[in-house]
This record gives structure tokens, sequence and C-alpha cells, in this order.
């Protein structure tokens, strides 16, 4: 699985970093998140989809 954020739709309230830290970085400078890894790691994987469900704009774009 790849997971990637769309900058033009990010609000950054930092949902995705509360629900999944090891993926997602939360950047207090700019207000955003940040994905950490190129590939998820397989026992993240169902916390990435909910992070992406739960992500308010639908920022969150997942590749399976
Ligand atoms: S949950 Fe969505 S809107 Fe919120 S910081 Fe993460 S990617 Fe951005």
């Amino acid at each position: 699985m790849k997971v990637s954020i769309d900058y033009d739709l990010c609000m950054g309230d930092r949902n995705c970093n509360k629900v999944c830290p090891e993926v997602f970085e939360y950047d207090e400078d700019q207000m955003i998140s940040r994905v950490l890894v190129d590939a998820v790691p397989e026992h993240l994987e169902d916390l990435v989809r909910k992070a992406a469900e739960e992500c308010a704009p639908k920022a969150i774009i997942v590749e399976e």
C-alpha cells in the first residue's frame, strides 16, 4: 500500500497524525501532515485506511 496527501486539500487538523503517527508526521511550522514512509507496513494498513476515512477534506490518497 502507498499513501500520499493532497496539499491542496489538507487543512492541517492533525487527525491522521493522531490516528497513525508511525506513518503521518505533523509539521508544526507548515501546519500540515507529511507521509513518513514509501510503502505502508502491512500491520499499519488498517490504521492508514481509518485515517483516510476520517480525513474530513478527503486529502489522504490510498493506493492499495
Ligand atoms: S487528517 Fe487530512 S486534513 Fe487533517 S492533517 Fe491529515 S491529511 Fe490533513
